[in-house]
């Protein structure tokens, strides 16, 4: 028999039960007991589910109260001390001030848990860090599985990658000075598990799957080895990339399994598989922890035979990773086109397409011959549907030549065209987009999909809103406006609902961090643009005043990070698609009297891959995505882009390779520090690094904004610099905008008295 299970399960709850008690836990609506109520029952049901399925184990220690991270420190007691907190008896008011700050200490920083949309509480080391010990939440998780019947496997973040994942903050010269403390602390914890009559452990390493520290490389085997003394057996899994450089590694270490992630990246093949030393046990996630298909059961199956044969009990069958990153059911959509619904499978679907698998492998295909039936029907109709190939597009793509990708002239050649064309000031100022988007603003958007107001009624409140932001920048002064995106509730989501190839669900939603979740479109055809989506606002917008109107759209590589994706096609072929629909948007809005458009690119870093040998062929597609969207127009046509979180500074020739007249950059909270890669890199074209952060409410002072723009000069030439917040203003407030918008116009004048 070989055995199925999950590294994880989803934490957030189908309707997101866990989100919504946490935000009512953080209001004083409900107490702590409440919560771990409302916990306990949510696991409960997750265990359930994999039980249900057939799963031999249920995962616990996958459940978070915000991050699993976070959840690790405050079991191995390793807080942050800055807050003062007593590890040993953390309770959940507290535990969420440090994901969430308090009066008096800053939140723990947050970053992305490698390449996917959850971010993660980034541990803080220093000489004083102690792992003597915290909540007894996860030993309680294990009794409250046990006590409902389930044969738990717990998963722990492994000792290295909780290292690597953290900063070193003061007092060590290196974080793995840590690990002989580290290790004996997990030595504990899992010893306390054995006593509890656990039998397996997952511990996650995926730290395997970056460029590794060969300091954090050396330490597995020593590492490994202290561990599965005493211990219940250990499964150490990798996932998010190709190991295959750590395969003797992996072999040798003294763990009684491994697990592997086989869907991304992965360059083992059947033999390696199949020669799997024994006795480890080889866990294989072969299907899609990171996506919303469903698994061509018939073709894993024929890979996973031999592999099976050869390995028999030892051959273990999973996810690729966690399904933290999918959602929960899809049978909850019951509005989704049933073509489409055929073709997705979400995290119950998924345990489902592993215990289908399984018995295949165990009992013969007969046994499950309906279920291998119908996973075949789907890929047959997901292969031969007309909603999936457009000849039209694919001719189109074919065609792309190098000029497509090019503009007419030089960046020195526009920007001289530009300039004589729009005589803008010295420090020309402008903002990223969005204007505050009021309750108004959001119910009048509400009232019109559920089709409670009329077309011509929802038109007519949305000009409104437009022609108030007008008025309001006129009045501010400011030089290049914008029309505010009224219209839109999420910069990706508007666009696809009105791309052919894109698809929606209604309860599609993924923790991104703690109560916070997203509801990512997925892309399963052609990508096509049957008619312009933004230009009559703009055009709107652009009849109200003499000062240019920006376009702004989303730009090819954001469209496609923050949605699920085809696995039919490489990314780069879904993004040039993309490209070619949002290229025919930018002439539609020039040939509409739009002059300055503005291709934003939120998610350009975050598309690269987890390795550095994998960055250039990314950033060569990704940068090509761009220059197709921008290059259709004329010399005097002037393009921007704009990038939040713009830690660049290693990819800048491919930044300057977009050529973007001017890139508009989040700098504030660095206070310029971001800069001075482009300084040294000379970057040739304009730039607007953000003045101020827009993530507070906090009215900067024009002093402020004019240090900050002094820093700039030192690195930017005048000609080239502009003055913008450093992102959308969206989720402010009208009265704190007005002001901040003020001081920084105010700040831009000041200066140019001074140049
Ligand atoms: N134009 C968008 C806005 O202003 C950009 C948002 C973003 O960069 N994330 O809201
Ligand atoms: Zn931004």
């Amino acid at each position: 028999m070989s055995l199925a299970h999950i590294p994880g399960y989803p934490r957030i709850g189908a309707h997101r039960e866990l989100k919504f008690a946490l935000e009512s836990f953080w209001r004083g609506d409900s107490n702590e007991q409440q919560l771990q109520e409302l916990a306990a029952s949510l696991r409960l049901r997750h265990w359930q589910s994999q039980a249900n399925a057939g799963l031999d184990l249920v995962t616990v220690g996958d459940f978070a109260y915000y991050d699993h991270v976070l959840q690790t420190l405050a079991l191995l007691g390793a807080i942050p001390e800055r807050f003062g907190f007593d590890p040993a008896s953390l309770n959940l008011q507290q535990y969420s001030e440090l994901a969430r700050g308090n009066s008096q200490q800053f939140a723990m920083e947050m970053t992305k848990w490698f390449d996917t949309n959850y971010h993660y509480l980034v541990p803080e080391w220093s000489q004083h860090t102690r792992f003597d010990g915290g909540t007894n939440w996860l030993f309680d998780e294990v009794s409250q599985a046990q006590a409902a019947g389930f044969q738990p496997k717990v998963v722990l973040l492994g000792p290295l990658s909780l290292l690597a994942l953290g900063k070193v903050k003061s007092g060590l010269s290196h974080a793995l000075e840590l690990l002989p403390q580290l290790l004996s602390a997990y030595q504990g914890i899992l010893q306390r598990l054995q006593q509890q009559g656990v039998s397996w452990v997952q511990i996650d390493e995926p730290v395997l799957s970056l460029d590794l520290d060969a300091a954090y490389l050396a330490q597995f085997l020593p590492c490994y080895q202290a561990l599965s003394q005493q211990a219940p057996k250990i499964l150490l899994a990798s996932y998010f990339g190709d190991v295959s450089q750590h395969l003797d590694l992996l072999q040798s270490l003294p763990v009684a399994g491994v697990h592997l992630d086989l869907v991304r990246g992965t360059t083992l093949t059947t033999d390696v598989l199949a020669n799997w030393p024994a006795p480890q046990v080889l866990s294989l996630g072969v299907v899609d922890g990171r996506n919303i298909w469903r698994t061509d059961l018939r073709s894993v199956l024929h890979k996973l035979q031999p592999v099976h044969a050869a390995l028999g009990e030892r051959c273990w069958i999973s996810s690729s990773c966690s399904l933290l990153h999918v959602p929960v059911d899809l049978d909850s959509e019951t509005r989704l086109d049933i073509e489409l619904k055929n073709w997705l499978a979400f995290a119950n679907q998924k345990i489902t397409e592993i215990q289908t698998l399984r018995l295949a492998l165990d009992q013969g295909e007969a046994a499950v011959a309906e279920q291998l039936a119908a996973s075949d029907q789907a890929v047959q109709s997901r292969q031969s549907s007309k909603r999936i190939h457009n000849p039209l597009i694919q001719k189109r793509l074919q065609a792309i030549a190098a000029k497509d990708t090019q503009r007419h002239s030089g960046f020195s050649e526009r920007i001289r065209a530009q300039q004589e064309k729009w005589q803008l000031p010295l420090f020309p100022t402008t903002t990223i987009g969005s204007f505050p988007q009021t309750p108004a603003i959001r119910q009048t958007r509400a009232a019109y999909k559920r089709a409670e107001i009329s077309h011509l009624d929802y038109l007519e409140k949305m000009r409104a809103e437009i022609s108030l932001v007008v008025s309001k920048q006129e009045e501010l002064g400011l030089d290049v406006l914008v029309h505010g995106e009224p219209e839109r509730n999420d910069m990706v989501e508007y666009f696809g609902e009105q791309l052919w190839g894109y698809g929606f669900t209604d309860f599609g939603w993924v923790q991104s961090y703690g109560s916070r979740c997203v509801k990512p479109p997925f892309i399963y055809g052609d990508v096509y643009r049957p008619e312009a989506m933004t230009v009559s606002w703009s055009a709107y917008a652009q009849s109200l005043t003499d000062k240019p109107m920006k376009g702004m759209l989303t730009g090819p590589v954001t469209m496609l990070q923050w949605s699920f994706v085809r696995d039919d096609q490489p990314r780069e072929v879904t993004a040039r698609q993309i490209a070619l629909a949002l290229r025919d948007e930018v002439c539609d809005l020039e040939q509409a009297g739009i002059g300055m458009i503005q291709i934003d690119e939120p998610a350009f870093r975050e598309g690269l891959p987890l390795r550095q040998q994998d960055w250039a062929h990314y950033l060569d597609w990704a940068v090509q995505a761009f220059q197709l969207c921008a290059a259709g127009v004329r010399d005097t046509t002037q393009i921007h882009t704009h990038m939040c979180y713009s830690e660049f500074n290693d990819i800048l020739p491919w930044i300057a390779a977009m050529d973007a007249d001017v890139i508009t950059i989040e700098t504030s909270r660095s206070d310029m520090e971001l800069l001075d890669g482009f300084s040294s890199f000379s970057y040739p074209n304009d730039i607007g690094p953000g003045v101020y952060d827009i993530h507070s409410p906090r009215v900067p002072k024009p002093e402020e904004i004019a240090r900050l723009l002094g820093k700039a000069r030192s690195v930017i030439p005048d000609a080239r610099l502009w003055v913008n917040p450093d992102c959308g203003l969206k989720t402010r407030q009208w009265q704190e905008t007005e002001l901040a918008l003020a001081n920084m116009v105010a700040a831009a004048r000041q200066l140019r008295l001074l140049a």
